[in-house]
């Protein structure tokens, strides 16, 4: 008979007691796929075994499921390995809800066991060690406001205020944030910041969320504001909203709310392991939208997705995970504040400068686990022994680090000086209690060590001396009977026995008394021996259940110090951070930059950060730059040919404020940097497939993007604006952009451009100057030579650039005379600027 593949059209009154349950439970996590403890085994049916089978590659069996119905269809995974298929399974944004056995067979008495739904994991609520990548956070975000029915106004050209809430929190390290966003745009961009595992949100997926993330449905009534608000206050203990700053932030509450009530709902019985909710504005750090980041390569590659070659794998040389995820928080929210910048930019100057105490830290920070993701697993109760050996061992180490720190002076090294007693107290009483190599398995002994409880003691004791017995027990046996190749021996399932080879059996003493027959041998037991193992058994059970309550009370107590453990967590994260800036920065000579609160930026013989450590030493040519202030251009236009270093210039300019308003050194000999608000960047040509949006259409929506929410105090970087539609569009675009940006924004900008004619601008708008890339033209070819230097380049060397690529000859020579006839006939330049109006691009002759 085939099997049955789907609960639809089954009669569930009669499938068997188990099934019934099964489907059952089913029922109450319909969202979820099903994992049913039986044994050694977790079991799915009918469609969530389908599910299993095709997604891990499992084989499809089936399971007997009544006598009217035949065969369902049933795939399992060993018990083992829930972790691991869980975990593919949440990768591939399935849920996964765990019922597990509440009670033993023998507890049972052969009525159906006990199950029940122990947890449910989603992919923004994964707490286990092997399912979270260690350098990123993994965060659960949530969505409060009607993002999707779009609000008509009255008047068409006047913009709908809609503010938003967002909130996220990493469960496995216990960050919660909430904020409000003044348009869903906004919120966009902070989604892919944040890049969250799972977005709770209240509706159907609005149009405008970026289909990338994984979104998950829940009620529009657990984003109620004064449940939301209820919610915080009981969590987190807090008396008013005053505290965490959202009194005023309805819609942050609410989507703050809406992540606590989902977290009950999926945890169930656990504790939340979060922080109370920090609220924080998107105008406290600078602005970095999607898009540049991006192109600016800050954590990925955009040509592989891949962190090695980002600015991340550049600067990233921290010792712990904690430290690593840190670092990539930074470097997508800059800083604006000069105070905490220069706090920052102080600890890493006085670790450039003594390699000693440099050196000293990261050798103690090496030492330390993942303290931060321990104390989400002590909270929630479950950390196992290895855990809290960990945490003993790392807490152990804040001694050290504060001899290390003991001279230091930037406020994120000074922290250390003072350890919590506490923390030393709890170190300590678990290094005196627990087993230094513990087993993983709570419930099989050898987790407390000998002298911490005097009970634990004696049932040992009494054990070893049970065993001593038995070992003397073979000794006397083989005595009295004469029989050399006697034995003492236990089996799980038969227990203590004597063993007697077959051709002997008929020398065993009469008080022997026959348990087990083999091949070659036969098994006895004695009344006394049968007395001995009923104690050794006993004591056993009770020394591992007496293991196991000790264990658990060494976990709550450090359970008591979660949130100093955090906040000293969260310290050594920063301090390794930036010690990972200042090792960085001494290996590559990286200055420190003077950040000011004015408009300037220049930047002496400065380096691409991720380009100069993949090329051989010496062989980054460094450049300067000069923008914003009163003596310096607002707008440089650059040109040069293809592939002369035009791209990498921009970065680098970017990436060298960014640094340094992380608080970082920069790769430049010295550098001025007046913080921006935000750095817009416009580079290279992509179609955008995932939107359907043609090359063109991309390029205008981010730089419309760009010229309505730039600043005076942002710095620009434009690649190559108006390359995709035809030269003489595209020239007037490029034009009127860059005027606009000199003459209405006057944001410090590079419009990186191959339209030469572009470099007449600076005869007709004041500040703004002209630079290029030089080339050296040799008989038949020409060398890059990647300088920047004042002036504009009057050729593109396009030609030379595509023999360089391989193009036939007579392509190449074909073109050189085309393009001189088309030279010869153009005055596009000499056009544009025949009525210089700011911001505003006249009419042309073209011819
Ligand atoms: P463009 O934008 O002008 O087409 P790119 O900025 O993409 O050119 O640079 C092309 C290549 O030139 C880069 O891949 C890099 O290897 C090299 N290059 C660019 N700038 C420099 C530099 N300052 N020093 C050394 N090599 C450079």
């Amino acid at each position: 008979m085939a099997l049955i593949l789907s609960i639809n059209g089954l009669d569930s009154s009669l499938l068997t007691p188990m099934l019934q349950h099964y489907v059952e439970v089913k029922q109450q996590h319909s969202q979820a796929i099903l994992l049913y403890r039986m044994g050694d085994f977790y079991e799915a049916f009918l469609e969530d075994a389908c599910t299993i089978a095709r997604e891990l590659e499992l084989v499809l069996t089936g399971k007997e499921a009544g006598k009217q119905v035949g065969r369902v269809a049933m795939a399992g995974i060993p018990y083992h390995a829930l972790e691991r298929y869980a975990a593919q399974l949440v990768a591939k944004g399935f849920a996964v809800a765990v019922c597990e056995q509440m009670e033993t067979p023998a507890a049972a008495q052969g009525q159906l066991l006990k199950r029940e739904v122990t947890q449910i994991i989603t992919p923004g609520t994964v707490l286990q060690d092997g399912m979270l990548p260690a350098k990123r956070p993994n965060y659960l975000a949530a969505i409060a406001g009607d993002f999707g029915k779009e609000q008509k106004s009255k008047l068409p050209e006047q913009k709908t205020v809609k503010p938003l809430g967002l909130a996220y929190a990493d469960i496995s390290t216990g960050e919660f944030f909430c904020t409000q966003c003044s348009d869903p745009e906004q919120l966009v961009q902070e989604l892919w910041r944040i890049q969250p595992a799972e977005v709770l949100i209240a509706e159907d997926l609005p149009q405008n969320l970026p289909p990338q993330f994984h979104y998950t449905q829940i009620p529009p009534r657990d984003f109620d504001l004064v449940n939301g608000r209820e919610q915080i206050l009981t969590t987190f203990r807090l008396r008013s909203l005053e505290g965490i700053g959202c009194q005023h932030l309805p819609l942050a509450v609410r989507a703050a709310g809406a992540i606590l009530n989902y977290l009950q709902s999926t945890h169930q019985s656990a504790n939340l392991p979060l922080k109370p909710p920090i609220s924080y504005f998107l105008h406290d750090y600078m602005g970095l939208d999607h898009q540049t980041r991006r192109n600016l390569e800050i954590l990925q590659t955009s040509r592989d997705q891949s962190v090695h070659g980002s600015l991340l794998w550049a600067l990233d040389q921290t010792c712990t995970s904690m430290g690593a995820r840190t670092l990539r928080r930074w470097l997508l929210q800059p800083l604006k504040e000069l105070d905490q910048i220069r706090d920052r930019a102080d600890t890493v100057a006085e670790l450039t400068e003594n390699h000693q105490l440099r050196q000293d830290l990261r050798q103690v920070l090496s030492q330390i686990y993942d303290i931060e993701r321990l104390c989400s697993r002590i909270g929630n109760g479950s950390a196992n022994a290895k855990d809290l050996v960990g945490l003993a061992f790392s807490l152990g180490k804040l001694q050290e680090l504060s001899t290390v720190c003991q001279r230091a002076h930037g406020v994120f090294l000074a922290c250390f000086q003072t350890v919590p007693s506490d923390l030393l107290d709890l170190a300590d009483t678990l290094t005196k209690s627990l087993n230094p190599s513990p087993p993983i398995e709570l419930t099989g002994g050898n987790l407390i060590l000998s002298g911490v409880n005097s009970e634990l003691d004696q049932l040992r004791l009494q054990a070893q001396q049970d065993l001593n017995w038995l070992a003397e027990l073979e000794k006397t046996e083989r005595d009295r009977t004469g029989i050399n190749t006697l034995k003492v021996g236990f089996n799980k399932a038969f227990g203590y026995y004597i063993s007697i080879s077959r051709s002997k059996t008929d020398q065993a003493p009469s008080n022997y008394m026959r348990k087990q027959t083999l091949t070659n041998e036969e098994r006895y037991i004695t009344p006394e021996l049968k007395e001995k193992e009923g104690r050794i058994l006993d004591g056993e059970r009770i020394q591992f259940e007496l293991e196991y309550r000790l264990f658990t009370e060494l976990r709550d107590q450090a359970k008591q110090q979660i949130d100093l453990i955090r906040q000293v967590a969260t310290k050594i994260a920063a301090a390794d951070t930036l010690a990972s800036l200042a090792e960085v920065a001494v290996k590559q000579n990286y200055c420190r930059p003077v950040i000011t609160s004015d408009r300037t930026l220049a930047i002496n013989q400065g380096r691409h950060p991720v380009v100069e450590q993949t090329l051989p030493v010496g062989f980054f040519v460094p450049n300067q730059a000069e923008l914003g202030g009163s003596d310096r251009p607002d707008l440089i236009i650059l040109t040069g040919p293809n592939m002369s270093g035009k791209s990498i210039y921009l970065r680098q300019i970017g990436l060298i404020q960014l640094m340094a308003q992380i608080g970082s050194f920069v790769p430049a000999t010295s550098a001025q940097l007046g913080i921006c608000d935000r750095i817009f960047t416009r580079v290279g040509a992509v179609d955008d497939l995932a939107t359907g949006q043609s090359t063109f259409m991309v390029e205008m929506n981010e730089t419309a993007n760009i010229l309505n929410h730039a600043t005076a105090n942002s710095l620009v970087l434009l690649d190559e604006i108006g390359r995709g539609t035809s030269t003489f569009d595209g020239m007037a675009i490029a034009w009127s952009v860059a005027e606009y940006l000199a003459t209405g924004i006057k944001a410090k900008s590079i419009f990186a451009t191959h339209y030469h004619e572009l470099n007449e601008l600076a005869l007709v708008v004041p500040r703004v100057a002209n630079f290029q890339v030089t080339v050296k033209e040799l008989a038949d070819e020409i060398v890059f030579l990647h300088q920047v230097q004042p002036g504009g380049a009057d050729r593109s060397y396009g030609i030379e650039v595509a023999r360089l690529a391989g193009l036939p000859r007579e392509v190449i020579s074909r073109a050189q005379s085309l393009l001189k006839l088309i030279a010869g006939n153009s005055q596009i330049g000499v056009g544009l600027r025949q009525k210089p109006q700011p911001a505003q691009l006249q009419i042309f002759d073209l011819t």
